[in-house]
C-alpha cells in the first residue's frame, strides 16, 4: 500500500534541479563495479559448481525462523533453474539477512560517517575538495522506521533527529549529505528482503579473509517486469552483489546501490561488511561509498568518497559489566579500608584525589557512551612515547600520564587532568614517531604547566554534571584551553622535544604541520575538534607552528616523501568492546605520488575471519587479526 512505500523506502539523495537520465545511472553502477573489483583480481576466481555447495543447514538449526524470512515460491520457471542444494542456499542467506535486521533492533550502534568531496588533480589523481562529517546514535525500530541521533554541536543538515519513516522526499531536494542516507549501508532492504522482490544468480566462490564465500548476483524482480512500478513500495530496492559465508550462510559483503530512484534523485552506492562480533552474531561494522561522476545542478558533477564506521554495539552490556565490577570493587575496597590504619589525608592528598575524580568521571562518561576507547594496547604505545619526553626533560615529580584513544575519525587532541586524548585521526594519519612525539608535547606541556587541573576543571568530580545524554556530551563537555595557555604550551613543548630523544627529527613533525596546512582549507571538517581545540583554522596551524621553521618544503608529488598518512592507516577498532588496534598491514611501496594520499579516504578491506572457538568458550572478545 502506498503510505508504506515511503516507510519502507530508502532516503535518497534528491538532486537539486539537475536531471539525472537512465544512461547516466547505469554508468555510474558499471564504472563503480569495475574499480571495485579491479582491486581483487588476486584472488581465487572460477566458475562456481554445483558440488561446490556444502549442504545448507535445515531452517530450524539456523536460528529462529520466527517469520522473518518470506521464502514461499517464485514463478515456478525460476524455481525450476534452481538446484535443491543451490534453494537451501538461498533460503537461507535471507532468512540469515532478516534475522540480521531483527537483531540489529537490540542495538544502538555509533555510527561515523566521514565523506571527502573530491576533483579531479593532473598529477595527484584525485584531491579533496570539501568535505562532511557525521557522528551519532543510530538504532532500527521495530517498524523499521530508522532513528538517528547526532552527537554533534550546531544545527543544520547532520544533527537533531530523523526518522526515515516520516522522512518526506523533499527532504533531499538540494545535494546536501544527510546521516539516513548512510545509514543504509547497513542493510539491503529492511523489509523486503525475499524470493517475492529479488531474484539470485550465484556467480562464483571467493575467499574474503579467511572465509570462503559464494558470491551472488542480486536483482530486483520489477526489472523483468521491463521496468514498470506497480506501486512506490517498489522504490529502492537493493541492486549489486553479496558474498555468504558458506557454514551459516550469513551475509558478509554487499556492494552495489539502490534501484529506480524516483525521477530528479540518485542512491548512492555502498560497498558494506559484517563481522562476526560474537559467537553467531554478524554485524555491519565498515561501508565505503563512493560516487564519481553525479551531474547536478546545471553543469556541476559531484564526486565523493567516504568511509562509514560502525561500532559500540557491546557498549549496553558493557556498562551493566562494568556496574557488576564496580560494585565488587567498592565492597572489597571497604573492607580494606577499614583495616587500613593510615587512611587520613592529607589535605594535599584530598585536593589531588577531587581533581582525581573529576578526571575520572569525565573519561568514563566518555567511555560509556562510546566515544573513548577502554584503556589498552593503544595507549601504553602512547604512553611510551610520553615517557621517552618525561625521562629526557627530569620530569620526575609529575604525576603518572595516561594516555586514552578517543574514536573519532577527526583529527584532534586534548588533556584532561593528567590523561593526554588523542584522536584515532589523528593517530592514523601520524607519518612517524616524531610527529606523534610532537602532538604529545603539546598536551603534555598544557599537564606540566599545570593547565589542565585547575579551579574549574573539578566541577566533574561531582557526578550529576555528567548525567547527560549520550548525544549531548560532546555539546556540553569542553576542554579547550585559552589562547594564552596554547601560546604557553607550545612554547614548553618545544623546550620538552628539543631535550628529548626526538631531538634530531623534528623537522618531521614539521613537515606534518606543512602537511596538515596544505589540506585543512579543502576538508575543513576533519580538523573539527568536538571536545578540544582546532589544530588548524583554516590553512593556519595553530599548534607547534614553531616546528615548522625547521621543515623541508612539501613536496606533495615527491613519492618518498610522505608527509601524512590517509585516514584509516593505523587503527582498527572493536565494534562490539570498542578497543583499539594498531592495523597489521604490511608496508607497500608507491608506484606514484597518487598513491600517497595524504588525509585521504580510501575503500576499506577489512580481513574477515569467525569469532575465535576458544574466546567463545571463555566469553571474552580480541579483535581478529587482519
Ligand atoms: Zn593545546
Amino acid at each position: 500500500m502506498p503510505a508504506q512505500g515511503g516507510h519502507k523506502g530508502r532516503p535518497y539523495v534528491k538532486l537539486n534541479e539537475g536531471k539525472m537520465s537512465r544512461t547516466n545511472w547505469r554508468v555510474a553502477v558499471l564504472s563503480f563495479l569495475t574499480i571495485t573489483f579491479g582491486a581483487w583480481t588476486a584472488q581465487a576466481q572460477r566458475p562456481i559448481q554445483e558440488t561446490d555447495l556444502p549442504p545448507a543447514p535445515s531452517p530450524d538449526s539456523s536460528g529462529s525462523t520466527a517469520g522473518a524470512a518470506q521464502t514461499e515460491a517464485a514463478p515456478s520457471s525460476e524455481v525450476n533453474r534452481e538446484s535443491p542444494a543451490l534453494s537451501r542456499v538461498i533460503d537461507s542467506f535471507i532468512q540469515r539477512e532478516n534475522q540480521l535486521i531483527k537483531n540489529l533492533q537490540n542495538y544502538s550502534p555509533r555510527m561515523e560517517v566521514y565523506l571527502q568531496k573530491v576533483r579531479p588533480d593532473p598529477e595527484l589523481g584525485a584531491v579533496p575538495d570539501g568535505d562532511y562529517y557525521f557522528l551519532g546514535q543510530v538504532r532500527l525500530q521495530h517498524d523499521k522506521a530508522v532513528v538517528v541521533r547526532s552527537f554533534l554541536k550546531g544545527a543544520g543538515p547532520g544533527t537533531g533527529l530523523f526518522k526515515n519513516a516520516s522522512a518526506p522526499i523533499s527532504h533531499y531536494f538540494s545535494m546536501q549529505f544527510s546521516p539516513t542516507t548512510f545509514f543504509f549501508s547497513l542493510t539491503m532492504d529492511n523489509a523486503r528482503f525475499d524470493r517475492q522482490h529479488y531474484d539470485f544468480e550465484l556467480v562464483r566462490q571467493e575467499f574474503l579473509g579467511d572465509l570462503r564465500c559464494l558470491v551472488f548476483d542480486v536483482r530486483p524482480k520489477h526489472r523483468a517486469r521491463g521496468g514498470l512500478l506497480s506501486h512506490r513500495a517498489d522504490v529502492g530496492l537493493f541492486e549489486g552483489r553479496i558474498w555468504v559465508e558458506d557454514q551459516d550462510y550469513n551475509i558478509v559483503r554487499f556492494n552495489g546501490t539502490f534501484t529506480p530512484a524516483p525521477a530528479n534523485s540518485v542512491y548512492y552506492h555502498f560497498d558494506s561488511w559484517r563481522e562476526n562480533v560474537q559467537p553467531g552474531l554478524w554485524l555491519p561494522v565498515y561501508a565505503y561509498s563512493e560516487e564519481t561522476g553525479v551531474k547536478y545542478g546545471l553543469d556541476r558533477t559531484l564526486r565523493f568518497r567516504a568511509q562509514i564506521r560502525f561500532w559500540g554495539y557491546g557498549l549496553q552490556t558493557a556498562n551493566r559489566q562494568s556496574e557488576m565490577t564496580r560494585i565488587a570493587v567498592d565492597s572489597s575496597s571497604d573492607v580494606r579500608d577499614s583495616s587500613d590504619s593510615a587512611g587520613d589525608s592529607s589535605p594535599v592528598a584530598s585536593e589531588r584525589a577531587w581533581q582525581e575524580q573529576a578526571e575520572e568521571n569525565v573519561l568514563d562518561r566518555l567511555q560509556q557512551a562510546g566515544l573513548l576507547a577502554p584503556h589498552g594496547a593503544m595507549d601504553k604505545v602512547l604512553e611510551t612515547v610520553v615517557n621517552n619526553l618525561i625521562v629526557g626533560n627530569h620530569l620526575a615529580n609529575l604525576p603518572e600520564i595516561h594516555c586514552r584513544l578517543l574514536l573519532t575519525s577527526t583529527i584532534e587532541s586534548l588533556a584532561v587532568g593528567n590523561t593526554i586524548i588523542l584522536s584515532r585521526g589523528l593517530i592514523d594519519v601520524l607519518p612517524d614517531e616524531a610527529s606523534l612525539a610532537a602532538m604529545l608535547a603539546h598536551e603534555l606541556a598544557h599537564i606540566v604547566l599545570q593547565q589542565t587541573v585547575n579551579i574549574d576543571s573539578t566541577r566533574w568530580a561531582f557526578q550529576d554534571r555528567l548525567m547527560v545524554k549520550d548525544e549531548d556530551l560532546l555539546r556540553y563537555l569542553n576542554f579547550r584551553p585559552s589562547e594564552h595557555d596554547e601560546e604557553a604550551a607550545d612554547t614548553k613543548a618545544v623546550e620538552l622535544l628539543k631535550n628529548s630523544p626526538y631531538k634530531e627529527q623534528l623537522g618531521r613533525a614539521g613537515l606534518f604541520l606543512r602537511a596538515m596546512a596544505n589540506v585543512a582549507p579543502s576538508a575543513p571538517e576533519l580538523f573539527g575538534a568536538h571536545l578540544g581545540s582546532r589544530l588548524v583554522e583554516g590553512d593556519h596551524v595553530r599548534r607547534m607552528a614553531a616546528l615548522m621553521n625547521g621543515a623541508p618544503q612539501l613536496e606533495r608529488t615527491k613519492v618518498d616523501q610522505i608527509a601524512a598518512l590517509p585516514l584509516g592507516a593505523r587503527v582498527t577498532i572493536d565494534p562490539w568492546n570498542d578497543a583499539a588496534r594498531m592495523v597489521k598491514a604490511k608496508p607497500m611501496a608507491l608506484v606514484s605520488a597518487r598513491e600517497k594520499m595524504p588525509f585521504e579516504v580510501t575503500p576499506l578491506f577489512p580481513y574477515l575471519t569467525r569469532f575465535p572457538a576458544e574466546q567463545a568458550a571463555q566469553g571474552e572478545r580480541v579483535s581478529p587479526s587482519r
